[in-house]
């Protein structure tokens, strides 16, 4: 066999090769391959975050707070708040194709939909301001953005980054963006000085968050059953201003003003003492959670709403929206308008309250804190008879988890409250136990991201407990949790065999496409909804001429406030309603009482008109 012989050239045997000299036959080769792909057009320039100016408090009386992102009913409350504690403060338009568009243009590729649609729309609206007559610079000075942030483990880490190179490409350099992190939301907001979190602001907000939530979900369940088109939307125009003139003008509580002045004397020479500002926060804690003004409000709001008369004996299939967080919530050309679409079609649409997603986060810092009870323990592995040190061990969890689990009772107990205060039209929040327990078999509760869980989880709670007909995920392009919570999801389906679940990707194209996948999943969601009406009206025994002869002579039965209690097994509102009046007919059940009943009936319409 020949044999092959390998020449090396003399010098690369002999001559010693100096480091420098490798490292400029490296750079050599490299130009050499960047000129023949074509990248070599000059230096390259990495974006950098700007060092920011801060927001003083001097210059709160000048410079306006932007923000947006969320329903215009969660935007007026948050912007009351701003108000009444001093700010200047915007709410954004909600965003549209074109500002997608120039989320496009002016940020990174790769993102996903929200990032797109919320970082092109803060440079559109910067635009808009810049074309009313407004130079750069003073957009730059009187204008800041305050938004949501968070470390990942999605894109949602990439926002903050991605508004500021957005701005800086759009000629915005320098344009402030406040964040509220997802993680320490009271230390990144208190941080800077013109934004000032004290217990006023974070109670309006807390408040303000909860009311919007419940003004939300409401909305939703009235609107598809009034009597007279377009009156819940004019009584919600009525109540939001209700809600938001209080939370703007309600005066803070503050003890040397407002409690007797025996006491207020006191508090007066002692102003400024450590015991003082506790007993103050303490009491402007009870104020605004039980104060008057609030307990006002929500009367008065009960009493606008008990103006809609509402017919539920319309049959409509009731769909659950789930899906990424913006994604489920903004209410524009992110998600195709889809509850607009949804309720033009005859559907009553399910939305999720923002307060199920600050239940999750508290109820994942619990669980992960299970989780790593080792790794966290002050005194790693103590030995059998190192009693003392394992009773530490064990103290310290335990007081993280009461600590949590009494942040986890009080805000779902005062949303339950809200709930209570605005007539028990929306639901209480969902327990987060039950919901992890639910997903568990499908979707580990420690993968992080997005909505994590909860996606899989709402599907299935919905689901095994018959509460809507149809579930829908909006799911943003190139979401990476949602993604992955869809793929489990064909496991679930396969699961639940009477599931009604479509996801649909959301973007910035392609409204008639997803608006037809969802006309077609909500075709058999209807003859569902049809069929458990046809289902409850024949247990019942009557003829649906006698239920609403019934329901024509009892006004109250059109009250909005009526309880109609729910049955297992059916999702609708008529199919429980029916049930209901049949029981009242019989006598089995009395007429619960609401406030002043409404006008006569008219002639009920056919299927979702
Ligand atoms: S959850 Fe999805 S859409 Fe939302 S920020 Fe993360 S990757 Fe983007």
């Amino acid at each position: 066999m020949p044999q092959t012989r390998i020449d090396f050239p003399i010098d690369a045997l002999t001559r010693p090769h100096s480091e420098e000299e490798i490292q400029r036959k490296l750079a050599q080769e490299r130009a050499r391959l960047a000129s023949m792909m074509g990248l070599d057009s000059g230096p390259v320039h990495h974006f950098r975050r700007p060092v920011e100016r801060p927001f003083s408090a001097e210059e709160r009386g000048k410079v306006t707070i932007l923000f947006g992102g969320l329903t215009w009913k969660h935007e007026r409350v948050i912007q009351a708040v701003f108000q009444g504690c001093g700010y200047r403060c915007e709410i954004m338009p909600v965003p549209n194709v074109s500002a997608f568009q120039l989320g496009k243009e002016y940020g990174n590729n790769g993102q996903c939909n929200p990032t797109y649609f919320t970082v092109g729309n803060l440079v559109q609206h910067l635009q808009f301001l810049e074309s009313q007559g407004q130079t750069k610079q003073e957009i730059i000075d009187n204008y800041i953005f305050f938004t949501a942030g968070s470390c990942g483990p999605c894109r949602f880490g990439m926002y903050e980054a991605e508004y500021r190179l957005a701005l800086q490409n759009a000629g915005f350099d320098g344009f402030r963006v406040l964040l509220f992190q997802q993680n320490d939301g009271v230390k990144a907001a208190s941080g800077e000085a013109g934004l000032k979190f004290t217990v006023d602001f974070g109670l309006g907000m807390f408040n303000a968050l909860n009311l919007g939530d419940i003004m939300n979900e409401m909305v939703y369940r009235i609107r598809p059953y009034e009597v007279e088109k377009g009156r819940t939307d004019q009584v919600w125009q009525m109540s939001m201003d209700t809600i938001c003139t209080m939370l703007r003008d309600r005066k803070p509580f503050e003890d040397h003003e407002d409690l007797p002045e025996w006491m207020a004397k006191k508090i007066r020479a002692n102003k400024g003492k450590k015991w003082e500002i506790w007993v103050n926060s303490l009491l402007k804690v009870r104020e605004q959670l039980y104060g008057n003004p609030y307990k006002e409000a929500l009367a008065s709001v009960r009493g606008q709403l008990n103006t809609i008369e509402v017919d539920r004996l319309k049959v409509k299939p009731v769909v659950k929206i789930i899906g990424e967080f913006w994604a489920q919530i903004t209410e524009g050309d992110g998600n195709f308008h889809m509850f607009e679409f949804l309720e033009r079609e005859g559907a009553q649409v399910l939305v999720e309250p923002i307060g199920t997603w600050v239940m999750y986060m508290m109820y994942q810092v619990k669980a992960r804190a299970a989780a790593r009870r080792s790794l966290d323990a002050p005194h790693k592995h103590p030995q059998w008879y190192e009693l003392q040190k394992k009773a530490v061990n064990e103290l310290k969890f335990r007081q993280k988890q009461m600590l949590l689990t009494i942040g986890e009772r009080i805000y779902a107990r005062q949303y339950q409250r809200v709930v209570q205060g605005l007539g028990n039209i929306a639901h209480d929040l969902v327990d987060q136990k039950e919901m992890a327990d639910m997903a568990n078999p499908f979707y580990n509760q420690f993968a992080r991201g997005g909505e994590g869980h909860l996606e899989v989880g709402k599907n299935v709670y919905y689901t095994k407990n018959q509460l809507c007909h149809m579930v829908l995920a909006l799911k943003p392009f190139g979401c990476m949790p949602s993604s992955q919570s869809d793929g489990v999801q064909s496991a679930v389906a396969n699961h639940f065999k009477e599931m009604i679940f479509l996801p649909i990707e959301t973007s910035g194209e392609g409204e008639i496409n997803a608006h037809s996948r969802v006309q077609m999943a909500l075709g058999e969601a209807k003859v569902k909804a049809r069929m458990e009406f046809d289902q409850a009206l024949k247990a019942t025994g009557k003829r649906l001429d006698e239920i609403k002869d019934y329901v024509a002579e009892h006004p109250e039965l059109r009250n909005v406030f009526y309880p109609v209690p729910h049955r297992h097994g059916y999702a609708g509102i008529a199919a429980n309603f029916v049930l209901h009046v049949s029981d009242l007919m019989n006598g089995k059940k009395k007429l619960a009482r609401v406030p002043a009943p409404v006008r006569k009936l008219e002639a009920t319409p056919a299927f979702g008109d």
